[in-house]
């Protein structure tokens, strides 16, 4: 395989960070260029915790995208930006590989349109931890035999949209396969907003935001007399990058967009 040459957008996130380390270590990656609002023209060695680390800065997207030849873009940045960096990088003809979270359903419907125009690979995924890939793909499984589900995601307190991309997701892959239900006491009413949770098709979603917390889920099913438990936990942002490694070598071959890793696991 020839060496892919890959931008990093949002290098001193806590995501991003370990993207750099993971494309510094893997033989067949570069790094390119790095994509900081705050550090334009420096070199990424003169950031604190980065020597050694050489990559030009970029604050203008358009601007790097001009500059660097570069295959790949990994987006660890937030859904505002993240949506223009992903465009801009596709215009370019850099295929984006996304870990950023909270893309609308229209954002989707607009990157799949351009990456089909363009016949050039995206890969979007809310979760690049292969155990919460595993996680939603059992639940998908379990779904079809118990219709009665519940998420619980739990993230850090620093984590701005909500309910997170792993539970949504997990919710859409549920919805796929199970039979539209409208779960819990038909006059339930709620006298706190909120108490019951987020509904999709019926389902709930609960989200957690705690200190100390990173990425966790459980989906719960229950029936008649049993209680199934799905749970996955990611306990450091290292968790992620298996996932990261092997979307960046599958984008390479895809000329459409994906959404989620699920989709490329089998
Ligand atoms: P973080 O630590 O807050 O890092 C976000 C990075 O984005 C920072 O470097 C920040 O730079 C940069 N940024 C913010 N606004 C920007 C803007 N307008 N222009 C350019 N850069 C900007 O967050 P994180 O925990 O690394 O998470 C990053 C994203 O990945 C989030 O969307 C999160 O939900 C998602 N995530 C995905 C997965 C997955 O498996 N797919 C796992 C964990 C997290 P400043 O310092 O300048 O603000």
């Amino acid at each position: 395989m020839n060496n892919v040459r890959i931008i990093v957008a949002g290098p001193r996130g806590r995501m991003g960070q370990e993207a750099v380390k993971l494309v510094d270590r893997t033989a067949h990656f570069e790094l390119a260029a790095v994509i900081d609002r705050k550090h334009n023209g420096m070199n990424l060695s003169e950031l604190e915790g980065f020597q050694g680390f050489d990559a030009p800065i970029y604050s203008d997207v358009e601007e790097c995208f001009s500059h660097i030849e570069a295959d790949v873009l990994i987006d660890l940045t937030t859904p505002e930006v993240g949506m223009y960096h992903t465009e801009t990088a596709l215009k370019h003809g850099i295929r984006p590989v996304v870990g950023t979270t909270g893309f609308s359903k229209e954002d989707l419907d607009t990157l799949e349109r351009i990456t089909s125009e363009k016949g050039l690979g995206c890969i979007i995924a809310p979760n690049f931890a292969i155990g919460a890939i595993l996680m939603m793909k059992f639940s998908q499984m379990a779904s079809k035999y118990f219709g009665d589900v519940e998420i619980i995601e739990m993230h850090h307190d620093r984590k701005l949209d909500a309910p997170s991309g792993t539970a949504a997701k997990t919710a859409d892959m549920i919805s796929a396969v199970r039979e539209a239900k409208v779960q819990g006491h038909p006059d339930e009413k709620e006298t706190l907003t909120g108490a019951r949770g987020a509904d999709v098709d019926g389902m709930k979603i609960h989200s957690v935001r705690l200190p100390g917390l990173v990425a966790h889920q459980q989906v719960l099913f229950g029936s008649d007399g049993e209680l199934l438990t799905v749970r996955h936990d990611s306990f450091n942002r290292a968790s992620f990058m298996t996932g990261v490694k092997l979307a960046v070598e599958t984008v390479m071959k895809l000329d459409v967009l994906v959404y989620g890793l699920e989709n490329i696991i089998e």
